[in-house]
This record gives C-alpha cells, structure tokens and sequence, in this order.
C-alpha cells in the first residue's frame, strides 16, 4: 500500500519461488512469509493444483464477455460461494480486486436506493479504515496520506469512529464500547438526513490500516439494528479478511453480522489470480434489477479468475484451513504475548485468527505512538527481512491517529513449528530497532 514506483531499477530481491509459508529469491535466500504478500496467500504459495485449473481452464476458454456470457466454472463459483457466504439469497458479481469490488458495492448501494425512488447518495465510512486505492474507494476511507495529494474529492462521503478498546474515544468502558459507538453513527446518520445516506461500509474486524482491531462483541449487532432503522445499507468489506483469515469463512460470522453488501478479494483466489468479489443479497439485487446497474469491467465474470477461486476453495476445504486458521491464529498469538508482551515499547498484541498485530509505542502507559520522525515500523520490517521475515506495516491507530503496527498474516497453511519461528523473528526484528 502506497509509495509505490514503477517497474524498472526497484532496489528489491528478485522472488523466484513459493512454497507453502517460504519464498526463495534469486540468490536463494528464504524468507518467512509472515503476510501472506499484503495478506493474500491463503492456502500458501506453490500449490500446483491452482496452477493447473488455470491452465486448463485458459486452455478451454479464458475470456468471454460477460455482458454475452456466462461459464460453468462462473455459475458452480456463484453457487458454491452462495453456500459460505454470511450474505442471504447471496449474488455474487466477480471483478478483478478489492478497489474495483469496493466501486461495485458503492454503485449498488446507489442504485438500489434510486430503484426505490429515494435520492440516498452518502456512505459513511469510519476513521483510519482503507478499502482501496481507487477514488470512490479512498473517499469512504479515511487515510489521510492516501487522500491528501488528490484533493479536493468526490466529497459524499462521511466518517465516524472506530471501536477498539485500546484506543477507544468512549467515556463507556471500552470493552462495552460497541453500542455507544453506534449511538455515534446514528447521530451522524440523523446529523447528515437518513434520506440522504445510503451505506455505512466497514471491516467487521480492521484488517491492516488499523493493524487486526476487533470490534467489542455488542458494536456489530447495535450497528446493524441502527442501520436497518434509518434503511442504511451495510457493507461489510471482507477484502482482508474473508476465506478463512480470521478462522472462519468470513470474519462477520463472529458478530452474527448479515450485510447487505460484502466485498471480498485477497484470499479468494489467494494470489494466483486477481479476483475480487462484490456480492449483493438477494433482496438488494431483486431491487435493482438486472438492467438497471449500468456498470462492468472488461475482465468483470472473468472465467479463468472464476475456475482459480473455485480451486482455491476446494483447497481450503479440503485441507480444512478455516479451522487450522483460528487453531494457528490461537498458537500465534500466545507465542507472540509470550515474547513480546513485556516489552516496554510494545503497547498491544491483538487479532483474530491469522491476522494478528503488535502496536509499538513510546510508553506503554501512555500509549503514545512514535513520532513519525523515528520510522519505527519500517525499521522493524526491514530488520525483519534481513532476518529472513516477512511482515506487513499497518499505519493507523484505531483513533484516527498514527501510529506503528506491525501485522501478520501467513498463509493459513502455517505450521505449528514456522509459528514459532514467526514470533521469534518477529520478536528479534522488535528487538533489534527497540533494545
Ligand atoms: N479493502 C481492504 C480492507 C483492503 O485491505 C484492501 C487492500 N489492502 C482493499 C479494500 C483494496 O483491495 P485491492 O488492493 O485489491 O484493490
């Protein structure tokens, strides 16, 4: 995320191979993967089964457009997906990656709202969150340094705040946060005219701007009752953390949270393909109508990035890795407290499942982050790498500030004994920039 330059004199090891949770580079050196790339390798790198229902599904047919066509592997994805997905009666819209799939479900959101003769254009979003690199995607998120060098903005959407105990903005006893933080929402929605909001869009767990926050166990279902009330829409962007990164299918299961929208990328075809997912309920599709969402993208019901998801699901169901996902996520995250958590700069180790954070801070008393001056977090990475680690930088306190989070998430096939060694490398790398 960010910063990135284009292809040519990249001062970076050349990857030449994958397996399981290890990449080898040119020089054959193996480095850990500790995030799964931007935590997107799910079932691990190397699985030669997904290459070849690529290639035979390329050799068949690759590419028709899907405004003339549908495809078997197109419609077994839909169903199979219809069969996980947290969504009722859900309809699935494939597109090529988390920002373009954000784009989907906003223009969703607007056309269902018009198909019922109401003029909701708002979609709030909260404080710190990132759902993609796109203008409307960036809009409804909230990081400053994404946004700034391309304002002024599209400017329709709104912000409130994120629950975390660690850092919550509550007078409530953060744990009981949840219901007065969508208190919060409802006084912006009622602030802004609720006929004029048409989505409220979050991560049900923040994924990496906010470095692994979960939400208190009351916020989703105080959310989702406000939301229904003023008929907001919710979408959940599971872009991080659906497909079994949080140690269930999607990490919305763990609030008993039904969104209306969902977006879903990353792990779906878990990197060998760049697939994203904007998925409607039956109820919100039946509204809109098939004719009536003037939208599409050329590689839109992709065939080969369908018969890539299907095999990634296969693979994650037969080697049950939804499950090794919150059993390895449990093992990570004690091994982590286990050597981290009396470090003096080390302020919180959270997460669910295998997405995992470690928030670096001056004082742990204060919680203070580090000035921004010091580059924590990217010394701690590039000390990490040099010993053969990993890990992702998260850039955002769940109160809106900076601050430096160090975030993991492996491949879902991690094991027992590479947990170990991600928490030591992770522990020595801390040490090294933090003595
Ligand atoms: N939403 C979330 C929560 C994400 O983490 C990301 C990617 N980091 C996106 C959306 C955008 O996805 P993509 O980079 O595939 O466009």
């Amino acid at each position: 995320m960010g910063g990135h330059v284009f292809a040519r004199g990249r001062d970076l090891p050349v990857a030449v191979r994958g397996q399981g949770c290890e990449i080898v580079d040119a020089d054959g050196r193996t480095y850990l993967d500790g995030s799964g790339g931007a935590i997107v390798v799910g079932i691990g790198h190397g699985v030669a089964e997904i290459g070849a229902a690529i290639a035979a599904q390329s050799a068949d047919l690759a590419y028709a457009h899907g405004s003339a066509f549908t495809g078997t592997a197109l419609e077994e994805y839909a169903d199979r997906l219809a069969g996980i997905l947290p969504v009722p009666d859900a309809r699935v819209y494939p597109v090529s990656g988390g920002s373009e799939a954000v784009e989907t479900a906003l223009k969703m959101a607007r056309a269902y709202h018009l198909a019922r003769g109401e003029d909701r254009h708002i979609v709030i979003g909260r404080s710190g969150s990132y759902h993609g690199n796109t203008r409307g995607a960036l809009d409804v998120g909230s990081r400053d340094g994404l946004r700034a060098p391309y304002l002024p903005w599209l400017g329709q959407a709104a912000h409130t705040g994120t629950p975390y105990e660690y850092r919550c903005a509550s007078p409530v006893h953060p744990q009981a946060c949840g219901q007065w933080h969508a208190t919060q929402l409802e006084s912006l929605i009622e602030q802004l005219g609720p006929q004029r909001v048409a989505a409220f869009i979050a991560e049900p767990v923040s994924g990496a701007a906010l470095g692994a926050c979960v939400p208190p166990q009351d916020y989703w279902p105080a959310v989702q009752e406000v939301c229904a009330r003023h008929g907001v829409l919710v979408v959940a962007d599971e872009v991080m953390t659906g497909f079994g990164r949080t140690g269930t299918w999607f990490a919305s299961e763990h609030f008993g949270l039904v969104p209306d929208l969902l977006v879903a990328a990353k792990g779906a075809a878990s990197g060998y393909w760049p697939l994203g997912l904007a998925v409607a309920s039956g109820a919100v599709h039946d509204t809109i109508g098939e004719a009536s969402l003037t939208h599409g993208f050329t590689y839109s019901h992709h065939h080969v990035g369908a018969a890539a998801g299907l095999a990634v699901l296969d693979y994650l169901t037969e080697h049950e890795l939804v499950t090794a996902s919150a059993v390895r996520g449990d093992q990570l995250g004690a091994a982590l407290q286990a050597r981290l958590g009396e470090h003096p700069h080390v302020g919180d180790i959270r997460g669910l499942g295998l997405l995992r954070a470690v928030e670096l801070v001056v004082n742990r008393d204060t919680r203070t982050p580090f000035p921004r001056s010091e580059r924590v977090t990217e010394r701690v990475l590039a000390a990490g790498k040099a010993a053969g680690v990993l890990i992702y930088p998260g850039t955002g306190c769940a109160d809106g500030t900076d601050g430096d989070l160090l975030v993991l998430g492996p491949p879902l096939v991690i094991t027992s004994e590479q947990v170990e060694r991600l928490a030591d490398l992770v522990a020595t790398a801390v040490g090294e920039v933090l003595p």
